[in-house]
């Protein structure tokens, strides 16, 4: 075997590792997001949604929540509330949302809000932070003020992302 034909093959071993690599789990981060805490101050004002006095933390997760996964409202169990103080944690895949127009942000924002369902118990005066669940695909003010584009752009945008099929598509979370 001469060396030319080594090299070459212990490049090839590389690049199929390096490919290995690439498939295996993803590593994910969090990364707090003062944009999105800014604009939900915006829309929570704006759109009066009453999500008082419930503490609210947004983050990206880079690359993504999941591939299909835009967007999710996550309410804090106890561990999670006696360490942070927080009720709520908005999560946005990062890639979609640095690949998304403002506007589309800003609605997906505003439905990722509207998940949040803040009740009183009469008797006590306690709060109870519970997450308010849609039957179609949104929430109905949203669609009755913004139409249901904008849920095609974030699957377009999932879907140019990450190359999916049709199924894919369909399957795709917020
Ligand atoms: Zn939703």
């Amino acid at each position: 075997m001469s060396a030319d034909i080594k090299e070459l093959s212990s490049v090839d071993f590389l690049d199929n590792y390096r490919e290995k690599k690439q498939k295996g789990p993803v590593k994910r981060e969090f990364v707090l997001c003062e944009e999105m805490k800014f604009m939900a101050q915006e829309i929570i004002s704006e759109e009066k949604i009453d999500v008082h006095p419930a503490k609210i933390e947004y983050v990206t997760i880079e690359p993504n929540i999941s591939k299909s996964t835009a967007a999710k409202c996550v309410k804090t169990g106890k561990e999670l509330k006696f360490f942070s103080n927080l009720d709520y944690v908005i999560e946005v895949s990062g890639e979609l949302w640095t690949a998304l127009d403002k506007e589309t942000r800003r609605i997906l924002l505003e439905h990722e809000l509207r998940h949040i369902l803040v009740l009183q118990n009469d008797k006590t005066g306690d709060w109870n932070f519970k997450l308010r669940k849609h039957d179609i695909q949104d929430f109905g003010r949203i669609v009755s003020k913004n139409g249901v584009d904008w849920i095609k752009k974030v699957r377009l945008c999932l879907s140019s992302l990450y190359d999916m099929t049709p199924a894919e598509e369909d399957n795709i979370q917020m």
